[in-house]
């Protein structure tokens, strides 16, 4: 059964808050190459067992179902999503699917530069870049690689190879990258990149969390507009699910902040995620998701399982980082036995 065959749709599947299921995040595996503090900060990790990973059939076909349902973006993550072997056939297969209108990769970019021709040429649309720090020693230390180079070498590459409107994203931490928020722009500026800052948050992985950590959106801007003067914000109407908040400086420099710990954008979220089990989510911060592997492997067809994914957004009600925000005395939203109880909390296995 093809997707076109799933018409017709309920063309505006909403969720209770009246938010249209708009993108989904596909990750391709749990595993990561680098050990960022504010993600995976622990010795140990529990894996989701390799038999339960979708295969590229699979997710070309949730895909499909997912992008008939409404969700015309669809952004590749992990873990690392580039250490799933053969990420070009499924980038292939995902590219030609009726009704995608975007299909984007957000990386760490250790194996950019080897990939990111081979992407390009499956049909890859555009590149997110996770950039934290300009010195090598602090990556080092914070995410434990010292192949700091080789991130520089894969920003270089996705150029290279074609892709336009790549970005950055830096989440920045008190103590350990607060004095690069203006270095990190400049970076950004001199490769015609744009600077995404995303506030510290309290997802499942990060055990080490505390508000004071969180550089705010305040002092963001505070920081950049004592060096370069007003940043002049643009409001992108076209675009009301974007979770980035851009904004322009006097030389026309466009940098983004995406608030979501400090100002929540849940009124407008779009997004779901599925997990590289075939677990659904549809809140980064939810308790429990849908399991959509065990009715695609025990037969269930396209229709049984567009109705299945229709039916749950139809009862969504998630706003999980306003209610973060409404908690006196937050603190990390798992502890490390809460994690080892069930993997797919971790934020590296719902993909971010
Ligand atoms: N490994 C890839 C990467 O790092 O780009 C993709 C997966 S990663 C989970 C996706 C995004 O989540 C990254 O940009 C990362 O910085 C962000 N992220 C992870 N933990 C975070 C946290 N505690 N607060 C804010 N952003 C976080
Ligand atoms: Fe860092 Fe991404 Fe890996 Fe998490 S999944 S440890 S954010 S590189
Ligand atoms: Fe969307 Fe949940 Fe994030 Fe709010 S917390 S923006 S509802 S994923």
């Amino acid at each position: 059964m093809t997707p076109s065959s799933l018409l017709p749709l309920p063309s505006s599947l909403r969720d209770q808050f009246n938010r249209p299921l708009g993108s989904l995040r596909l990750s391709v595996t749990d595993r990561c190459n680098l050990r960022c503090g504010y993600c995976m900060p622990e010795e140990h990790y529990v894996w989701l067992p390799r038999e339960s990973l979708l295969t590229f059939e699979e997710l070309g076909r949730l895909a499909a179902i997912f992008i008939a349902l409404g969700a015309a973006k669809v952004r590749l993550t992990g873990g690392e999503p580039l250490l799933r072997h053969g990420l070009p056939t499924l980038v292939k297969m995902l590219a030609t699917t009726p009704g995608l209108g975007d299909l984007a990769l957000t990386t760490n970019a250790l194996l950019l530069a080897a990939q990111a021709e081979r992407l390009r040429e499956a049909g890859l649309r555009r590149v997110t870049i996770s950039l934290d720090t300009l010195h090598p020693e602090r990556m080092q230390a914070f995410a434990r690689s010292g192949r700091h180079a080789d991130v520089l070498l894969g920003i270089d590459a996705a150029g290279a190879a074609g892709f336009s409107g790549t970005k950055l994203n830096s989440v920045i931490i008190r103590g350990f990258n607060d004095d690069e928020v203006l270095g990190l722009l400049e970076f950004g500026r001199q490769r015609g990149l744009t600077l995404r800052y995303i506030e510290y948050m309290d997802v499942g992985g990060a055990t080490r969390w505390r508000m004071e950590d969180v550089v705010t959106r305040a002092e963001l801007l505070a920081t950049i507009e004592k060096r370069h003067g007003r940043a002049e914000p643009v409001p992108d109407p076209a675009n009301p699910a974007a979770p980035a908040e851009v904004f322009r400086l006097r030389d026309g420099t466009t940098f983004g902040i995406i608030a979501s710990v400090t100002a929540p954008f849940c009124g407008s979220c779009d997004r779901s995620r599925v997990t590289a089990d075939g677990t659904w989510f549809s809140c980064l911060y939810a308790e429990r998701g849908v399991d959509l592997r065990e009715p695609l492997r025990l037969g269930a067809t396209d229709r049984e399982l567009a109705d299945l994914i229709a039916a749950a957004w139809q009862g969504r009600d998630d706003r999980g980082a306003e209610r973060r925000l409404a908690l006196p005395g937050r603190g990390a939203l798992y502890q490390l036995d809460g994690l080892r109880a069930d993997p797919r909390r971790e934020m590296h296995t719902r993909g971010g």
